[in-house]
């Protein structure tokens, strides 16, 4: 396969005031990345543009956080697609900066640096915690069941083991409820969407029978959306209690799943108990009162963090010329709204940049001639990598993704035996009215 520095096309540069052709690298394919490239070419049609990421997809967290029953959010990416068919905008998948590609060679080669490259770690929880006791982040949990190619790849050799039939969350944020709803719902719930069914099946081989919310907040400052929980409550077999209240009246049904949010609950510690795991409480109204909770595993929803790894190379870098974008810019993950904004704010600044002083002539993407690796991915081969995926679906799911590096780049230099690969089974079918 090409890289898309030799497949870059060698139209002709578009002039700007003084002729030469601005030329910026965005670093990140998630939607700040995206909507960044957006925005600066509605605003400067001919400026060009080049969008690496370290995977081989586009997208980001649209791909592998948004929760894979949620494909309304997901289907964002379309306007991103429309990006990417513009000439003058490439995708450079497959490419880390920072260990691939260095910072100091995109600013020899492109006029301004976007750095969209988001949070990708969870927060952790830093209170005491025993090392053996099973806890996991949430958006590592929703990566896995998003089929991300780097979280299967930490959960091996030793595979993913089920959660459980009691979990704590600990949040109460968005993502808090994806994962109660995620664990909760029954393989019919998740009819068209593209979840991981072999991590679901292996995660939760049943709905999780009892989910606890633990939020530090009162509940009027609990930061999910009320229309999440509302959802959530609608879940066929599933019984949403609020500080032992129940949002339904569901004084007839036998819940499969009892989800029970309660709030006011800071943690103190997390100790392995008796084979289990129990999560110590004080009460943040009420004098402190001390409460244990005994389950199988603890979710923590708490925000995103930069990887150690990313901030070892990104953290230092200042130059009037390098911009940053969402999560390293604000310290926030943030939703799609809020990222959209700040990527048209940042392009107004780049643009404002380049357009108040003199620019040099730089190369862009043919100057990382002989820097990108071989297996280097265009927008091209990302097209036939989400072709194959479509079409190896299950006729109930939307899409079933490839869950590892390799897979994506034969997908993506065509090979179509990956097409056939075995299709997941599915759990079972325990959907109970309501
Ligand atoms: C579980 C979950 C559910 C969500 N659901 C919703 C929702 O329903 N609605 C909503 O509006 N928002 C939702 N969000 C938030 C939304 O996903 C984020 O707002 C958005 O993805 C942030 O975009 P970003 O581009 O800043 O970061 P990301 O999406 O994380 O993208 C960053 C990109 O940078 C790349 N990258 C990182 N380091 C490097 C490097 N060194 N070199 C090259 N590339 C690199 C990464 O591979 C990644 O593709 C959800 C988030 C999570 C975690």
């Amino acid at each position: 396969m090409k890289t898309p520095a030799e497949t870059a096309p060698n139209r002709a540069a578009a002039a700007t005031g003084d002729g030469v052709p601005f030329r910026v690298a965005v670093v990140g394919a998630g939607p700040s990345g995206c909507y960044t490239a957006q925005a600066l070419r509605k605003a400067q049609p001919d400026i060009e543009i080049a969008v690496l990421d370290s995977l081989p997809t586009p997208f980001g967290l649209v791909r592998y956080g948004i929760a894979p029953d949620h494909q309304g959010a997901k289907a964002v990416s379309r306007q991103f697609e429309r990006v990417f068919a513009q000439p003058g905008v490439e995708f450079v998948g497959n490419v880390s900066v920072g260990t691939d590609v260095g910072v100091e060679s995109l600013l020899d080669s492109f006029h301004a640096v976007v750095l969209a490259t988001g949070l990708g770690a969870d927060r952790r929880l830093g209170i005491e915690q025993d090392p053996d006791a099973r806890v996991i982040g949430a958006g590592e949990l929703i990566r896995l069941l998003n089929s991300d190619p780097e979280a299967r790849l930490r959960h091996r050799p030793g595979g993913l083991d089920s959660l459980g039939a009691e979990v704590v969350v600990l949040g109460t944020g968005n993502v808090a409820v994806d994962v109660a709803r995620l664990l909760s719902k029954s393989d019919l719930d998740f009819i068209a969407s593209d979840v991981d069914d072999d991590a679901l099946r292996a995660v939760a081989p049943n709905p999780v029978r009892t989910i606890h919310i633990l939020g530090r907040c009162p509940s009027h400052l609990a930061k999910w959306d009320p229309s999440m929980v509302k959802e959530l409550a609608h879940v066929v077999g599933v019984q949403v209690r609020v500080d032992g209240t129940s949002l339904l009246d569901e004084s007839a049904v036998s819940p499969r799943t009892t989800v029970n949010v309660r709030f006011q609950q800071v943690p103190a510690f997390i100790r392995r108990h008796g084979g289990r795991i129990r999560v110590t409480t004080h009460h943040a109204g009420d004098s402190g009162r001390v409460e244990h909770l005994d389950a199988d595993t603890v979710v923590t929803a708490l925000g995103f963090d930069s990887p150690a790894e990313q901030t070892a190379w990104s953290g230092g870098i200042e130059a009037p010329n390098v911009f940053r974008v969402g999560g390293p810019a604000t310290g926030r993950l943030g939703n799609l709204a809020e990222n959209r904004k700040l990527a048209a704010d940042t392009a107004r600044d780049v643009l404002a940049f380049l357009r108040g002083r003199e620019q040099r002539h730089r190369a862009g993407l043919a100057g990382l001639r002989g820097l990108l690796p071989a297996s280097a991915v265009d927008i091209a081969a990302w097209r036939r990598i989400d072709d194959a995926e479509i079409r190896r679906a299950r006729p109930d799911r939307c899409r079933t993704k490839f869950t590892t590096r390799d897979e994506l780049l034969a997908a993506a230099a065509g090979s179509d035996t990956l097409a056939s690969i075995p299709l997941a089974t599915t759990r079972p079918s325990t959907t109970q009215e309501k």
